[in-house]
Order: C-alpha cells, then structure tokens, then sequence
C-alpha cells in the first residue's frame, strides 16, 4: 500500500494570498502547498481522502486512473470544494463517497444538481455513503476504520487503513479512540504550526505527544500553514521518524 500526500496545506494553501514571508515566497517547492488530500493505493484500488479546491490541479500532475472511492473527513470548503471536478473519473460508473451524516448534508447542499432526480447531462456521479464512526467498512478489499477526532467542538473523522492512519483539522483525540491508532505504522496527522496554540488545531509540539504515544515507525505532518516555517528549517527540528509531509510526497507502508 502507499498514499501519496496530493495537498500539505491549510484552508488558505501556501503561498497565503498576499503575504510575503519567507515561507511564502520561498523557492523550494517543499513550501508551496496546496489544500489538504492524499490518495491511498493498494494493488488496482485508489482512494481519495478529501477532495478541496485545488483538486483539479492536483489531478492534473497524475496520470488518469479510476478512483474507487472518496473518504471525506468532514465538510469544510477545503475538503469538500473539489467534487464536482470528478467528472472525469464518474464515467466508469457511481463513485462512491464516504462521509458523517453532517457531511453528507453539507454535501447534498452545497452539490444539489449532482442528487436531483433528473440530473444535468455531465454531472459528476456520486453515491454519498453515509460513515458511522463507530462502524468500520469495506472498500474493495479495503477495511476502513473510522476514528472520531474533535476540530475543536466539531467532530468529524480520521481514517485507519490497514497499518496507515490520516488524521488532519484535529485539535483533540479521546484516548479511547487514541487505541484505534494502536499499531499503526504510517500515521499522516495535522499540524497547523509549530508551538502556537489554535483553537481548532493541533499544533506540532502536540502532535509530537500523541506520536510519542502511539510510536509509528514514520510520522508525516499535513495541513501546514505558512507560520509552521521554512520546510528545509523546521524538518531539522523533529525528531527521528517524523516528518513535514510536502505535496507530492510518496509514503510506501
Ligand atoms: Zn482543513
Ligand atoms: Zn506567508
Ligand atoms: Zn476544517
């Protein structure tokens, strides 16, 4: 299995729209990072996990190929924004995606024309699975394991897929659910900077606490915002085994 980081950024991407920091007008493309998502892939199957605005572009640096399934995380505009460009990918058939039921409803409302009964010639043609977190589920051969995680009061999902687990807009995890990471050994987590507390995510000094507790073999960060620093800089600070995840990033598990 691998997955492949499509997106390393936070809702505004980096380069932030008007800033001129270091981060934003550094030359290393490790610095520019578009919305968050990442495709999972085992043998023939493909999984997206998010679909935001920047998907198009994203798509665009791959070769065509069918994805199986979509798993959304939860409905803000940077995980959600990008569906009605899998048209391309709907004309083998319905592509099935998962999410909470608020997502879902978020989904239905922000895409009606993509659910009415009579639906417009060229419609992206999507079935919306509705995730129980509580209950994990098949793709493929694929088990999924949905993780409750908070964003800030907001619950919304992480994934766990065989011995990989992606977690992003996450401020708080129960230890309860925290158990369901017990084992992995590839985790993909957010962090929105690197000591700074924000309201509704993590930061990088406490994400490092749940990587010291769970010790997967390989930690990589994503939806990094432009104060996380210089990627060259900041992936110097961290310890053995994690990483700053970059757009475009490969991870074999
Ligand atoms: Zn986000
Ligand atoms: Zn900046
Ligand atoms: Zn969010």
């Amino acid at each position: 299995m691998k997955i492949k980081l499509l997106g390393t950024g936070t809702s505004t991407g980096v380069p932030e729209l008007g800033c001129s920091c270091e981060v934003c007008t550094s030359a290393d493309p490790r610095d520019s990072r578009l919305r968050c998502s990442a495709m999972v892939e085992d043998n023939d199957v493909r999984l997206l996990i998010d679909c935001g605005p920047d998907f198009r572009t994203q798509l665009l640096r791959e070769p065509f190929r069918k994805i199986d399934a979509v798993l959304l995380t939860h409905k803000h505009y940077d995980h959600v924004a990008g569906l009605d460009d899998l048209r391309p990918f709907c004309t083998g058939g319905e592509i099935p995606v998962y999410a909470e039921q608020e997502t879902v409803m978020q989904v239905r409302t922000i895409f009606p024309y993509c659910f009415a009964e009579i639906k417009y010639p060229g419609v992206p043609n999507l079935q919306l699975c509705t995730v129980d977190v509580e209950t994990p589920f098949k793709v493929k051969h694929l088990e999924i394991v949905p993780i409750r995680v908070f964003h800030g009061k907001m619950p919304i999902a992480g994934y766990r897929i065989g011995d990989l687990a992606y977690i992003t807009d996450m401020s708080y995890i129960e230890p309860c659910e925290l158990q369901k990471l017990h084992g992995v050994k590839v985790l993909v987590m957010n962090a929105l900077r690197y000591s700074k507390p924000h309201r509704t995510h993590q930061t990088v000094l406490e994400a490092l606490k749940i990587v010291d507790y769970i010790k997967p073999r390989a930690t990589y960060f994503t939806h990094l915002m432009h104060h996380i620093g210089l990627h060259a800089k900041i992936e110097k600070c961290l310890p053995c085994g994690v990483h700053l995840g970059y757009d475009g990033l490969e991870i074999k598990i």
